[in-house]
C-alpha cells in the first residue's frame, strides 16, 4: 500500500495544509531508516573506487531528503500555533534527526570514502568547485569528531548533547523570564508619545489579559518603542531595568530564572569541545569556513573599528548631553538617550521624519521593491495566489529568469504571539542537480515582525521596517539566485556567517539611497510622492546620532569574542562584559544591568560569530558605493552584481566576488588608516539570517 504521509511525498512546494501531527515522527523515522540503508550500502559499493554521483550525490540525497523535511517542521512549529501533541512530536523529530547527524559524522568509513575520493586521481580532474566541496566535506567531518578515539567520541557526543541542553535552556529562561514580567497601564496619559499602532496593540493585550486599559510586554518591538517615544520617563526607567536584567540575578524577577551559571557552563563547554577538537580555544573552531583567518584578526578588526568609531561616538554624546539640558533634563540616563536621539532627529531637520510611514504602505512598497529586483537583476517575481500556506496572509513569489523557473520566495509580513520577535529568513530547499540530472530549486521564507494594521487598513512601514524588508529581501534573493548547481555550496544556510549578512546589509543600503527613496516612496491615501528636500532631510535625520548603534555592535562582538577566547571552568561571564564594556564608556550602562543574560546570539548559532555583522557591513558599504556611483537603478551594474556576486558558489570567497564587482582589491578596506575611518556607517546588529 503506497505511503501517504506528505513530508514522505516529492514536493515542489510544502504540502502546508495536508500536514498532521501524526506525520511528523513517522516521516523523520522513515526517512533516517531509508538514509542508514543508503549510506550503509553506499560505503560497501564504493569504499574502493569511489565516484561523484554514488557518493557525494547520493549522500547529499539522504541529507536533502531529511533537512527539507525538518525545515517544514521547523518553519510549522515556528510560525503556527502548535498544541503541546505537535511540540513534543517536533520535539521528538529534533532528537532522531540530531541523532542520525550524529551518527552519519561520526562514521569512520564514510569518512574513509570521501579521503579515497579525494585522493583518487579521478579527483585530479575535477573542477575547483567539486574540489571545495570534497574539502568541506572532510573539514566538517573533521570538525565532528570522526578522526577521534572511541572513548573521545563519546565524550564528544556528550559535551554536544550538554551544550544543547544549555543552549535550549538559555532561551527558555529568557522567554519565562520574559512572559514573567506586565505592567497594567489605566491612564492613557502615561502611553504618551506612542503611536496608535503601538497603543492598539497595548490595549489587545490588556483585553487577552482580561482588563481594561494598556497593557505592557517585554518584547523587543514594544522595547524599542517605549525607548524611543514614551515621554513618561518614570515608565522608561522602569520597563528599562525590567529588560535589562531579565533572566539574572538582578530587576524585578531576581534569581529567578538566573542565566549566569548556565552560561558559565556553557562557555566552559564549549572550550573544552574546542581542545577536544585539537582548537585552542572555541572561537578558533567556530571560525573554520570563515572568511576571516584567525580569532585574532577579528579582535584586530574589531579593535581597529572601535578606535575608528570613538571619535564620533565621543561628539555624538556630548551633543545629546547638550540637548539634554535643553529638555530640562539634569542627566542623560541609559533609558533617556534613544529618546532624546528621536527628539534630536526630528529637530535636526524639521521633523523630517514624521508621517514618513505613510509613504510606504505594505502592499505598494513590497510589489515595487520586486519590480526594481526584476529589472536590477533580469528576472521575473511573479507573486502567486493559489498556494498552499501557513497563514492567510503568507504570500508567494515565484522568481523566473530567461522563462524559467529558478526559485520561490514566501514573504509571512505579520508577527505573531507564538513566533519570535525578530525578523528573519529561513530556507527549505538549496538548489542542486542530483544525480539525474535533475535540479530541485531554491525556497526562501522571508519572515517579518510588523504589527498587522487596523481592519482595512494598510500596514505602513516604519523605516526601520523598510530596512528590515530590504534586509531580507537579500538572504532571499541571494538564495534562490545561486547557480552553483552543489548542495554543500548552494543557499545562504552553506554560507560563513560573515559572507551569509552581507547581501542583507548592502540591500538595506538601498533604504538610504536618495534616488531609491524618492522612486519608491507614494503617499498610501494620494499617491503623492516625497520631494527631494524631505527625501535629504529624512536620510539626514536617519543618518544622525547612529554611533550609540555601532558602540553597542561593536560592544557586543568583542564580548563574544573574548568569551570564546579560551574561557575554561572559571569563567565568570559579567566579569568578561565589564571588562569589554570598559572600552566604551560613553554606553554608560547602569551597573546592575544584566545584558549578558539575555543574549540570545551567544545561543543561536551566532556565538564567537557576531563581529560578522559589522565585518560584513563594512564590506556591504563599499560595496554600495559603486551602485551610488554608477546611479542605483544602473542596470549594468543590477546585473553584474547578479552575476558576479549572487550566482557563484562559496567556491569562490566573497571577497573574490568582490573584487570582480568592483574591479579593484577590496580585503584592505576591512582594516582601512584612520584617516577614512569616517566613511564607515552604522548598522544595525538586530537582524538574522
Ligand atoms: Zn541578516
Amino acid at each position: 500500500m503506497p505511503n501517504t504521509n506528505p513530508l514522505l511525498q516529492n514536493w515542489d512546494l510544502p504540502p502546508w495544509q495536508s500536514i498532521r501531527v501524526e506525520h511528523l515522527v513517522p516521516a523523520i523515522e522513515q526517512i533516517v531508516t531509508d538514509n542508514r540503508l543508503a549510506i550503509s550500502t553506499l560505503i560497501d559499493s564504493q569504499s574502493t573506487y569511489p565516484n561523484w554521483d554514488d557518493l557525494v550525490l547520493a549522500v547529499d540525497e539522504t541529507d536533502a531528503r531529511l533537512d527539507e523535511a525538518m525545515a517544514v517542521i521547523q518553519t510549522l512549529d515556528t510560525v503556527t500555533r502548535p498544541d503541546n501533541a505537535w511540540r513534543q512530536a517536533a520535539a521528538v523529530c529534533e532528537d532522531i534527526s540530531a541523532q542520525y547527524k550524529i551518527e552519519k559524522m561520526s562514521n569512520a568509513a564514510l569518512f574513509r570514502t570521501y579521503q579515497t575520493l579525494a585522493q583518487s586521481s579521478v579527483a585530479e580532474l575535477f573542477d575547483s568547485d567539486r574540489k571545495t566541496v570534497l574539502n568541506k566535506i572532510l573539514r566538517a567531518l573533521r570538525r565532528a569528531g570522526v578522526e577521534l578515539t572511541e572513548p573521545q567520541q563519546q565524550e564528544l557526543a556528550k559535551l554536544n548533547l550538554e551544550i544543547g541542553a544549555l543552549e535550549g535552556l538559555f532561551l527558555s529562561q529568557l522567554k519565562w523570564a520574559s512572559a514573567s514580567w506586565s505592567k497594567r497601564i489605566d491612564d492613557v496619559k502615561h502611553l504618551e508619545g506612542l503611536s496608535q499602532d503601538v497603543l492598539d496593540r497595548l490595549a489587545l493585550n490588556a483585553q487577552q489579559a482580561g482588563h481594561d486599559g494598556w497593557r505592557l510586554l517585554l518584547d523587543e518591538v514594544t522595547y524599542t518603542q517605549v525607548m524611543t517615544y514614551a515621554e513618561d520617563r518614570a515608565l522608561r526607567e522602569e520597563y528599562y531595568c525590567a529588560y535589562t536584567t531579565r533572566a539574572s540575578d538582578q530587576g524585578p524577577h531576581a534569581d529567578q530564572f538566573d542565566n549566569a551559571p548556565l552560561l558559565q557552563m556553557l562557555v566552559a563547554m564549549r572550550q573544552r569541545k574546542a581542545r577536544l577538537l585539537g582548537f585552542e580555544n572555541y572561537a578558533q573552531l567556530k571560525l573554520i569556513n570563515r572568511m576571516v583567518e584567525s580569532p585574532e584578526q577579528v579582535k584586530q578588526f574589531l579593535r581597529q573599528q572601535t578606535a575608528l568609531a570613538t571619535p564620533a561616538f565621543e561628539q555624538e554624546t556630548q551633543a545629546i548631553k547638550n540637548f539634554a539640558l535643553t529638555q530640562g533634563f539634569s542627566s542623560v540616563e541609559p533609558w533617556d538617550h534613544e529618546f532624546l536621539v528621536a527628539k534630536l532627529r526630528e529637530t535636526h531637520k524639521g521633523f523630517a521624519l514624521k508621517g514618513l510611514r505613510k509613504f510606504f504602505p505594505l502592499d505598494a512598497t513590497l510589489r515595487k521593491l520586486c519590480e526594481f529586483c526584476e529589472r536590477m537583476f533580469g528576472i521575473r517575481m511573479t507573486e502567486l495566489t493559489m498556494f498552499e500556506r501557513w497563514d492567510d496572509s503568507v504570500r508567494l513569489f515565484e522568481i523566473s529568469e530567461h522563462g524559467r523557473v529558478i526559485g520561490h520566495i514566501y514573504v509571512d509580513p505579520y508577527q505573531r504571539k507564538e513566533a519570535p520577535d525578530f525578523a528573519g529568513t529561513s530556507t527549505l530547499r538549496n538548489r542542486r542537480r542530483n544525480a539525474e540530472g535533475r535540479v530541485p530549486l531554491p525556497i526562501a521564507v522571508l519572515h517579518a515582525n510588523f504589527s498587522r494594521g487596523a481592519a482595512g487598513q494598510p500596514y505602513l512601514l516604519t523605516h526601520k521596517d523598510l530596512r528590515v524588508l530590504l534586509h531580507e529581501l537579500g538572504h532571499c534573493l541571494q538564495h534562490v539566485l545561486t547557480r552553483s548547481p552543489h548542495y554543500t555550496l548552494s543557499g545562504i544556510s552553506q554560507l560563513g556567517r560573515d559572507t551569509a549578512e552581507f547581501a542583507g546589509q548592502v540591500f538595506e543600503l538601498f533604504g538610504l539611497s536618495r534616488e531609491f527613496l524618492l522612486w519608491l516612496a507614494a503617499h498610501y491615501q494620494t499617491g503623492e510622492r516625497l520631494s527631494e528636500t524631505q527625501v535629504d532631510n529624512a536620510i539626514a535625520s536617519l543618518k544622525a546620532y547612529d554611533s550609540g548603534a555601532t558602540a553597542q555592535l561593536l560592544m557586543s562582538a568583542m564580548f563574544d569574542l573574548e568569551l570564546h577566547l579560551g574561557q575554561g571552568e572559571s569563567c565568570d561571564v559579567q566579569q568578561v562584559f565589564d571588562d569589554v564594556l570598559r572600552d566604551f564608556p560613553h554606553l554608560n550602562l547602569p551597573q546592575w544591568s544584566r545584558l549578558a543574560n539575555s543574549f540570545d546570539y551567544l545561543v543561536t548559532g551566532y556565538e564567537a560569530s557576531v563581529y560578522a555583522y559589522k565585518w560584513s557591513g563594512v564590506l556591504a558599504t563599499q560595496t554600495f558605493k559603486r551602485f551610488e556611483n554608477d546611479g542605483v537603478f544602473n542596470l549594468q551594474t543590477g546585473k553584474l552584481f547578479r552575476e558576479k556576486v549572487f550566482a557563484p558558489s562559496d567556491s569562490r570567497s566573497l571577497l573574490d566576488s568582490l573584487e570582480a564587482f568592483l574591479e579593484r582589491p577590496i580585503a584592505a578596506d576591512l582594516f582601512p588608516p584612520t584617516a577614512e575611518l569616517s566613511s564607515v556607517s552604522a548598522r544595525s546588529p538586530r537582524l538574522r539570517t
